[in-house]
C-alpha cells in the first residue's frame, strides 16, 4: 500500500554502501536494504547525538516522521547484526543535498552526481565526453522510472515494497 512520501533531505553520502558478514557466501546471505534516509537518521541521531527535533529539522521532516525513520533503521541494523545478514545502503525516499546535475550533449541524458565526488568524465549512457553541468531545475527526479507521485526535487525513492 504505497503512499506518497515527502522527500527527505540527506546531507551525507555514505562512502561504503555494502556490508556483509565474513565467511558467508553471497548466495547464502540474506540482504537487508537500508535507505539513505534511514542512514542519515542514524548519522544525525546516533552518531552526532542530535535531539530528534533537531535531526528532523535537518531532514526537513516532522519529528514523528523522523521517529519512524530512525525506528525502522534501528530495526534493520539489529536484524543485520543479530541474524548475520548483509546490509545494502540504497535508495530511500530522499534527495541529496548538494547534488550536481550533469547533462550529455550527445544523447541528452541527465544524471546527478553527489557533491564532493569527482566530476564525471563521460556520459554514463553513451560514453560521450561531451558533457556539461546542467542548470538546476525543479521538477522530475532522475528518469521518473514509474515512481509517480514523488513530487519534486531529486527524489528517487520508489516508495516501500
Ligand atoms: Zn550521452
Amino acid at each position: 500500500m504505497p503512499r506518497p512520501f515527502k522527500c527527505r533531505l540527506v546531507a551525507h553520502e555514505p562512502g561504503v554502501t555494502y556490508f556483509k558478514p565474513r565467511g558467508i557466501p553471497m548466495t547464502e546471505l540474506e540482504e537487508v536494504v537500508l535507505g539513505f534516509d534511514e542512514l542519515e537518521a542514524v548519522r544525525l541521531a546516533d552518531l552526532k547525538g542530535l535531539y530528534q527535533e533537531d535531526a528532523a529539522e535537518k531532514m526537513k521532516v516532522s519529528r514523528q516522521t523522523f521517529g519512524n525513520i530512525i525506528h525502522s533503521a534501528h530495526a534493520k541494523i539489529a536484524e543485520v547484526l543479530i541474524n548475520g545478514k548483509a546490509l545494502k545502503i540504497e535508495g530511500g525516499v530522499c534527495r541529496m543535498k548538494g547534488m550536481r546535475k550533469f547533462a550529455c550533449s550527445a544523447c541528452k541524458q541527465e544524471w546527478n552526481v553527489p557533491f564532493g565526488t569527482e566530476r564525471p568524465a563521460e556520459c554514463p549512457k553513451c560514453k560521450s565526453a561531451d558533457i556539461h553541468r546542467a542548470a538546476e531545475q525543479r521538477g522530475r527526479g532522475r528518469s521518473g522510472a514509474g515512481g509517480g507521485g514523488q513530487g519534486r526535487g531529486q527524489c528517487w525513492g520508489q516508495g516501500r515494497s
